[in-house]
C-alpha cells in the first residue's frame, strides 16, 4: 500500500534533511505505528504520502503507483482515496455527527441515494450510531474524534492516515479511539498512526516504525516504543 524507495526529503531554504534515505514497505491491510521525537520526521513522512511534498531523492509509491507520476487531477483523486485524521478533529460545529460525516461524501463520486447507508455504516464502525443527531458540542472529545474517523472512512479509502489522533484525549478516550482504529483496520483498511502515546503503542501492539533525525532506525514487527 505504501512503498518508500531510498527516499530523502530536504526542505529548501533551511536545507533541513527531514527524511534520510528511508526504505520501507507497508502491505495492504497492515496496522502500523510511526513514532519518533518531535522533529524526527513523522509529519514529513505523512506529507510525502499525500503528496504535499515531493521527495528530494527516491520514490514514494501508494497503491503501487509512483506519486511523481500523479499530476493535477490525479493528485486530488489520490487524496480522496486516503482518509485522514488529525489531533484536532475540525468538525463543523453547526452540523450533527451524521451531517459532518455526510459532508465528506460531497467531494466523492458516491451517489446521493447511497449516502445514508454509507454514513450509517461509518458511524456504526466507530460505535456512534446512537449519537448521529448530536452536535459536536454535545459529544465528548473522544466521541468527536470518533466522528472524525467516521468522516475519514465514509468514502471507503484503502488507506487511513492518523496524525496524533489521541493527542488531545485522556487515557480512556485514547483507548476507545485506538480500538476504533483497529476496527477500521479489521474491515480491510490499511492504517498508519503517527503518535507519541507510548502506553497505547505498548498496549495495543502492532508493527512500529521509529524515526530518529529523519532516519528509519527501527522497524519492529511486534511493536515496542524505544525512541
Ligand atoms: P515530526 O513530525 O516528527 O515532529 P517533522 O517532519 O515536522 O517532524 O520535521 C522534521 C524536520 O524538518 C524538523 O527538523 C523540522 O524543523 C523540519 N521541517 C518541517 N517542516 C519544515 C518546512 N516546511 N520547512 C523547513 N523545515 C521543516
Ligand atoms: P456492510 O455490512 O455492507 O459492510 P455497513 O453498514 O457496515 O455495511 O457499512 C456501510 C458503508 O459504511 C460501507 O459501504 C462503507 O462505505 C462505510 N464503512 C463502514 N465502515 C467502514 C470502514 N471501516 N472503512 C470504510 N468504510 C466503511
Amino acid at each position: 500500500m505504501i512503498e518508500f524507495r531510498s527516499v530523502s526529503l530536504e526542505y529548501p531554504v533551511t536545507r533541513t534533511l527531514a527524511l534520510d534515505d528511508v526504505h520501507l514497505f507497508v502491505g495492504k491491510g497492515e496496522f502500523v505505528y510511526l513514532v519518533g521525537q518531535s522533529g524526527a520526521g513523522k509529519s514529513s513522512f505523512m506529507n510525502l504520502i499525500i503528496k504535499r511534498h515531493l521527495p528530494t531523492r527516491g520514490e514514494v509509491l501508494v497503491a503501487g503507483e509512483a506519486l511523481n507520476r500523479y499530476k493535477g487531477g490525479r493528485t486530488s483523486t489520490l487524496r480522496r482515496r486516503i482518509g485522514m485524521v488529525f489531533q484536532d478533529n475540525l468538525l463543523l460545529p453547526h452540523l450533527s455527527a451524521q451531517d459532518n460525516v455526510a459532508f465528506a461524501l460531497r467531494v466523492t463520486g458516491v451517489p446521493r441515494r447511497e449516502w445514508a447507508t454509507r454514513v450509517g455504516g461509518a458511524l456504526r464502525t466507530v460505535g456512534l450510531e446512537h449519537k448521529k443527531h448530536a452536535l459536536p458540542v454535545q459529544l465528548s472529545q473522544g466521541e468527536q474524534q470518533r466522528v472524525a474517523i467516521a468522516r475519514a472512512i465514509v468514502g471507503d479509502p484503502p488507506l487511513l492516515l492518523a496524525d496524533e489522533p489521541t493527542g488531545n484525549l485522556d487515557p480512556d478516550n485514547s483507548r476507545e479511539v485506538l480500538k476504533v482504529l483497529q476496527n477500521v483496520n479489521l474491515r480491510g483498511t490499511t492504517v498508519l498512526v503517527a503518535t507519541h502515546a507510548r502506553d497505547l503503542v505498548e498496549t495495543f501492539r502492532h508493527r512500529t516504525l521509529t524515526l530518529r533525525r529523519g532516519k528509519l532506525v527501527r522497524d519492529d514487527p511486534y511493536g515496542g516504543y524505544a525512541l
